[in-house]
């Protein structure tokens, strides 16, 4: 299949209705990633009128990942390959894409409506929003980081942990996430740098000593990573590091670099108060309503324990179903029903 390509809405069927540059919808998606386009699918199979607007091509993060093993179903597949399966499969229910349409705000009006805007100065009016716009993994902006990123530089210990069984490893970062996932990749690898930049962690205590007593982590205090080197065969093979107190630089033989040095949800673009956890994250209930009714919000730009494809597709398939039922309610001139489940099975 090919993604639709930008340009006028047919107002016939499952599309929406082109007025100047304003365009109509039931529930505007915004983000393609595995969340977005999980919510798509399950929108455009309950016939509503459905658009996934994305500032690239649709596949989020799958994008950026080499291959996933963790996906039920698919022992082995690669990133760019389950994407495309995504887009597909959403696409046959009627789901329309939108690609490299970048959403500058969502705004409730008083009407009860939503409006997104983007760059280009369209405008997507929909009674409901589902927000799949995902997050962002801080950078380290060094030399060979993007180069080597899938090839032994990564930003997830759970995805990619299991490839560094017995290898010499290390992970940048002070916060919970470096040190717990430092203590984890020590499931896989023999060794467990943890390279950071002052000489004390900002992790919560528990985590600190739990890091400190497994024997395969050692801490290199005061210290940055400046580049990260490979080999012929473009696999990662020593870090460049840094002293920040005598400017003293020494190689790392390492064959794998995770950094945790933060982590940016796409929230910005939403327009007034959203209720949202200290790192920015959106808080939703059980159905994955957010604080503005009408706004639903699923995958990596959620508060939740972890982010994972699954837990993307989990959210979004809950996230779409709720719009639905609060689609009914507001069609039954009841917008402030309370969406309840059967408990049952959707068909
Ligand atoms: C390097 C890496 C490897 C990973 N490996 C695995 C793995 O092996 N297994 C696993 O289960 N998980 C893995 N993950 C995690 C997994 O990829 C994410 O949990 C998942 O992609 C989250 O899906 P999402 O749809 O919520 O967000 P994303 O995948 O981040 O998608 C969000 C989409 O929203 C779009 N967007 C954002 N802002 C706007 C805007 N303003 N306007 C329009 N579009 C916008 C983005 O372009 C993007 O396409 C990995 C993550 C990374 C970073």
């Amino acid at each position: 299949m090919t993604f639709k390509a930008r340009g006028p809405v047919q107002p016939a069927g499952n599309r929406g209705t082109e007025l100047a540059t304003t365009f109509q919808y039931d529930v505007v998606i915004i983000g393609a990633g595995p969340a977005g386009m999980c919510a798509g699918m399950y929108a455009g199979r309950s016939m509503l009128n459905t658009v996934v607007l994305e500032r690239g091509f649709p596949g989020g993060e799958l994008l950026n990942t080499e291959v996933i093993e963790d996906y039920p179903g698919f022992e082995h597949v690669l990133g760019h390959e389950l994407a495309q399966k995504f887009a597909d499969h959403a696409a046959k229910f009627g789901a329309e894409f939108r690609n490299g349409v970048v959403v500058e705000s969502v705004q409730k009006r008083p009407d009860g409506m939503f409006e997104a805007r983007t760059e280009s100065g369209d405008t997507f009016v929909s009674k409901s929003v589902i927000i799949t716009a995902g997050g962002t993994p801080i950078k380290l902006g060094i030399p060979g980081e993007l180069e080597y990123a899938g090839k032994g530089v990564s930003y997830c210990a759970i995805c990619d942990g299991a490839f560094f069984r017995g290898h010499t490893i290390a992970v940048v970062g002070g916060g919970d996430a470096a040190t717990e996932e430092a203590d984890f990749l020590t499931r896989y690898a023999e060794k467990v740098y943890l390279i950071h930049r002052r000489d004390e962690l900002r992790a919560s205590k528990i985590l600190q000593q739990r890091l400190f007593a497994n024997p395969k982590v050692e801490v290199i205090w005061n210290s940055v990573v400046d580049e990260v080197e490979g080999d012929e065969q473009g696999l990662v093979r020593n870090l460049k590091l840094r002293d920040v107190l005598t400017n003293e630089s020494r190689d790392l033989a390492a064959t794998g670099l995770f950094v945790f040095v933060g982590f940016r949800p796409n929230t910005g673009i939403i327009d007034g108060h959203v209720d949202h956890d200290d790192m920015g994250y959106l808080r939703t209930d059980a159905n994955m309503h957010t604080s503005i009714r009408g706004l639903f919000a699923a995958g990596d730009v959620r508060s939740q324990l972890t982010r994972q494809v699954t837990t993307a597709v989990g959210d979004a398939t809950t996230a779409a179903i709720a719009a639905e039922k609060y689609l009914k309610a507001l069609a039954d001139g009841d917008p402030d029903e309370p969406i309840e489940g059967t408990g049952g099975y959707t068909a």
